[in-house]
């Protein structure tokens, strides 16, 4: 708290949203029939987030407003309005149908980030079928566990990344489907194969009627937890109410905005607000399919004078990185409100947004199990540097001790939600018992440690658990030690993260090697080449050490918080539980 409160430049002129007015409390109750009203949502005939997001704006004189400007990374550019995702998310729905995939079937993506991933995730939703997207980073094990606590029935993926997970097809007995997206063309279908090209020809462009209610399934992410493989935390259509109302309270949605959300839609940000959000709104967005780079990033808010941005504190801390020079050499005065989310927003860089973008970047807090932004920052509102900002409208918020009971301003404790928000996800997939955990005294626990001061505005302390988050994506650390293990090499490993000034944390593994193996520099590039090749780029560990064995509980349970205290320098505590370290 000790950076002064920041205000746009221009607030004066910033309409506060009706429900937003900034001198009353945030939070607490709210009408969510007001905002089906907004929508024109008539639960006698149905709802459904493509009917929502799409169909009703083609049916109306946004039909022929671009709905999705997308650059891929070799410069190729499309454009969709509206009026052609309607038909083509249609033609998506009925070739599943043709396939034999009924209401409920999971249907999977995996693939670069290109239109076709849009069109398949309306196209499923359109026709009942629960989506469940893949980060295309992911190597094989990933893919697998996901693949198979699922039990997805089809898979959507390029001719590259069917490659990377041929081997492990014959694990997956429940995936009757693969559909391949051939942008390049000549791919020679392997038997079982099926084109997305040919089977989007021959399906109908139409697609009558509405075949969702409000608590039917629609999409489930993995998220990693402390323990065990991930879990899918599973939601429902009706969580598009929310994706809508927080596309206008937090991201300040207007009619002629272009957004682009710079998140991949493997991960909870890239379809709650990459896709739902902005097209409920029926906003124009970008999609970029390739990577981070300062000025590719600022040439793309140049061409497609992009007015609200979403983005995640490692992008923000590596463009600070690049300098200000390259910002200079972009006419990137389009952008109107800069949004954050995923990791802390450190203070400097919200400071930095004013200094080089004009305006202060919007942090807020949400995570895969809430499914839309519960804290924010608001546009017409006086920003906190560092802190998460106050809960949106409809959404108690409060910090709980041990024993869950709420504690007072300035308290730190766990940062708890009241359950029953429209977004909320339903349970995970096959847990309905981890589920149920997550719900303590009348609260959800977020897992997450925050303080809030006088004036309720929330700030994030860290995780409660051992969960790393690395650029803004949750690593369980037992898939990683799980993949290491693997290794004919290894003992045990146990796997935290290691402070990082841009990534906030790397995953960094101990490992205990099998007795005849030598901790040589060459074993410990070999086992960082193997975990990547079997998780992801991301995930995998940046740094390995050796270590003769691992600290563990007398249950045997590895003591990661030891190691983690090791790594940082800290006092060890109280070993008494503990095997010999
Ligand atoms: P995920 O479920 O992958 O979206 O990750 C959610 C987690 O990311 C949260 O539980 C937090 O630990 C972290 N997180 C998300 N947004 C913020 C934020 N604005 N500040 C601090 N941590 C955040």
């Amino acid at each position: 708290m000790n950076y002064p409160e920041i205000t746009k430049p221009d607030i004066d002129k910033i309409p506060v949203r009706p429900n937003l007015d900034p001198n009353f409390p945030l939070g607490g109750e709210f009408d969510w029939a007001s905002i089906e009203k907004e929508m024109d949502i008539n639960h006698q005939e149905g709802l459904n987030l493509t009917h929502l997001a799409i169909d009703r704006h083609a049916a109306s004189s946004r039909r022929d407003k671009v709905a999705l400007y997308w650059e891929g990374k070799n410069g190729d550019r499309e454009s969709y309005t509206f009026g052609d995702l309607s038909k083509l998310t249609s033609r998506f729905a009925n070739a599943l149908l043709g396939l034999g995939v009924k209401k409920g079937d999971r249907v999977f993506t995996f693939l670069e980030r290109v239109p076709e991933i849009y069109i398949a995730i309306f196209g499923s939703l359109k026709m009942g079928a629960i989506v469940g997207p893949l980060f295309a980073d992911f190597g094989p094990d990933p893919v697998r566990d996901r693949l198979q606590d699922s039990g997805a029935k089809v898979l959507l993926t390029s001719p590259s990344l069917r490659e990377r997970i041929a081997p492990l097809l014959p694990e997956l007995p429940d995936l009757k489907h693969l559909i391949i997206v051939d942008r390049a063309g000549g791919y020679p279908a392997q038997a079982g194969d099926s084109i997305y090209g040919e089977i989007m020809d021959a399906a109908s462009p139409d697609f009558p009627g509405i075949t969702t209610g409000a608590e039917d399934y629609s999409i489930m992410h993995y998220t990693s937890g402390t323990t065990g493989k991930p879990k899918g935390a599973v939601h429902v259509h009706h969580a598009a109410i929310q994706h809508f109302a927080t596309g206008k309270w937090v991201l300040d949605f207007h009619e002629d905005d272009v957004y682009w959300c710079t998140a991949d839609p493997g991960w909870v940000t890239g379809t709650s607000y990459g896709m739902f959000s902005p097209w409920t709104n029926g906003i124009t967005q970008v999609v970029y399919e390739g990577g981070f780079r300062a000025s590719t990033w600022y040439s793309l808010i140049e061409r497609y004078k992009v007015t609200v941005w979403y983005t995640a504190p490692t992008a923000i801390r590596m463009l600070m990185k690049a300098g200000e020079k390259v910002v200079g050499q972009h006419d990137i005065s389009s952008l109107r409100h800069i949004c954050s989310v995923g990791e802390p927003l450190n203070p400097e860089a919200v400071i930095w947004g004013l200094k080089v973008f004009q305006q202060p970047i919007h942090d807020n807090w949400w995570q895969t199990e809430t499914g839309a932004q519960l804290i924010a920052n608001y546009a017409f509102m006086a920003v906190r540097p560092g802190s998460m900002g106050r809960p949106t409208p409809g959404i108690t918020a409060a910090i709980l001790d041990e024993n869950y009971a709420e504690l007072p301003p300035g308290k730190e404790g766990q940062l708890a939600i009241k359950p029953g928000w429209p977004s909320m996800f339903r349970t995970y997939w096959n847990n309905p018992e981890l589920y149920q955990s997550r719900f303590q005294n009348g609260w959800y626990i977020t897992g997450d440690n925050a303080y809030t001061d006088d004036d309720g505005y929330f700030w994030f302390v860290g995780r409660a658990d051992d969960v790393i988050n690395t650029a803004g994506h949750l690593v369980g650390p037992f898939e990683v030690e799980s993949a290491l293990m693997e290794h004919p090499a290894v003992a045990e490993a146990g796997v935290i993260g290691k402070p990082d000034p841009i990534a906030m944390e790397v995953v960094k593994a101990f490992v205990a090697l099998k007795d005849g193996y030598e901790p040589t520099p060459e074993l410990r590039r070999e086992l960082m080449q193997f975990a990547r090749r079997k998780l992801a780029s991301a995930t995998a560990p940046r740094d390995i050490e050796f270590i003769d064995s691992l600290p563990k509980t007398r249950s045997g349970k590895i003591m990661r918080r030891l190691l983690k205290a090791k790594e940082l320098g800290l006092p060890l505590g109280d070993t008494s539980t503990l095997e010999e370290f």
